[in-house]
């Protein structure tokens, strides 16, 4: 493993420099272009099989090691955001109103570089690769779905993804069995009442007052009906009405968003919502709609590749501490790999401990500590090698055994 490591330190320049030039050129989600133009042609170079427009804009890249063995897929996104970056540094975004303000463009430097080195020591490899590189993740329905259905784990053992995580300082690796992320929904309910003078409430249906009652109602669905121990959010992030300081809202539309981490918990902030609703717009006289839109699932890591990972990560150089971390209410499609094969989600902190700030993803000022990619590297690195090389003798024990007995 000392050879990986070796080799991983000495491209480290190259890392930052495409981590850099993909800061500087973000594409939006499901507008991808160049970006997986930049990351098949990287792969083109190596002599790695590649198959484009997975799933819409997906690349997917294989390496084939020296002997037969397992496949591990290791997965990396690559889509920006629409926020105007406000960092001054010199590889700032040169797309206005587009930053990578998530750090994908370190999970696709760290693919890359990775792959690269994988390469160079293909001899050494019992099995194969596949770099899963996804469009699309911060929009739903997401590029994963659409990746799975055109093939992407097709062959696939297991897989293993990490996020780069701004609020985790560098250096610490974040764990966790079970779920990991939650389910992020959106819901949108619409209030039609009937407008009016201001002065004259009376003939009126007041849009405003039956929403404020709604964005107070909803809060008893996180404190009085789902059980303690289920976490749960219910938030209204947007609640519209605009008119003139003299008009009665003639209609009003909040948008908010559910996170959960059971299905059935999911299924049931659902339908109460919609109760809550019904019976406040009932008592109103007023008309409603509502739509609640599934977004991602939760992730949820398999037991025994997440202990596995876990325990590797302790011996990566770099690395100073493993931890078994809470798990996040923010939402990842990562979800979908993990209801089809077998793998780990867990997060490589990018917090650079001399910041005197650490803004949080999706801020314009978002940042990492570009060592994390590293470390990121090492730990998928030494995972996909450890894994090839204990099932790889595995398999061989399981054959000789099969062929003992017939
Ligand atoms: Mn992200």
């Amino acid at each position: 493993m000392d050879k990986l490591f070796a080799l991983l330190d000495s491209f480290y320049h190259e890392m930052v420099d495409i981590r850099r030039y993909l800061h500087q050129h973000p594409e939006l989600s499901f507008e991808e272009v160049k970006t997986p133009e930049f990351i098949a042609e990287y792969h083109r170079n190596l002599g790695h099989e590649v198959r484009t427009g997975v799933g819409g804009r997906g690349v997917v890249a294989t390496l084939k090691g020296a002997k037969p063995g397992k496949t591990v897929a290791l997965r990396a996104d690559f889509d920006a955001l629409p926020i105007q970056e406000e960092n001054d540094v010199p590889y700032k975004s040169k797309v206005p109103g587009v930053m990578h303000a998530c750090g994908h463009d370190g999970h696709t430097a760290t693919l890359l570089v990775l792959a690269k080195v994988l390469n160079q020591l293909k001899e050494h490899i019992e099995g194969n690769v596949v770099f899963i590189h996804q469009h699309a993740e911060e929009l739903a329905p997401g590029g994963a779905i659409a990746m799975i259905e055109d093939g992407c784990l097709d062959g696939v053992d297991v897989i293993i993804g990490t996020h780069l995580w701004a609020t985790i300082p560098c250096g610490q690796i974040g764990y966790r069995s079970g779920p990991i992320m939650a389910a992020s929904d959106r819901f949108e309910i619409k209030i039609q009442g009937k407008g009016g003078h201001g002065a004259q409430p009376h003939v009126t249906k007041d849009s405003i007052v039956v929403g404020a009652q709604l964005v107070t109602n909803l809060q008893q669905i996180v404190a009085r009906r789902v059980k303690p121990i289920d976490a749960a959010v219910v938030s209204v992030g947007s609640f519209e009405a605009k008119n003139a300081f003299n008009v009665i809202a003639d209609s009003a539309l909040l948008i908010g968003t559910v996170r959960t981490f059971k299905e059935e918990v999911r299924d049931f902030i659902e339908q109460e919502i919609e109760r809550i609703v019904k019976g406040t717009c009932l008592s109103a006289d007023v008309d409603y709609s509502y739509h609640y839109q599934k977004g991602y699932p939760a992730v949820v890591n398999h037991k025994e590749e997440t202990e596995f990972l876990a325990k590797l990560a302790e011996n990566v150089p770099g690395v100073s501490s493993v931890f078994e971390m809470e798990p996040d209410m923010g939402g990842e499609d990562f979800a979908y790999y993990l209801q089809h094969v077998k793998g780990t989600f867990f997060f490589t902190g990018a917090q650079n401990p001399e910041w005197e700030t650490t803004y949080p993803h999706h801020h314009p000022k978002f940042e990492i500590d570009e060592r994390a990619m590293l470390i990121a590297a090492k730990t998928l690195g030494n995972a996909v090698f450890t894994y090839l090389e204990q099932r790889g003798a595995l398999g061989a024990r399981e054959e000789k055994i099969n062929s003992q007995v017939s």
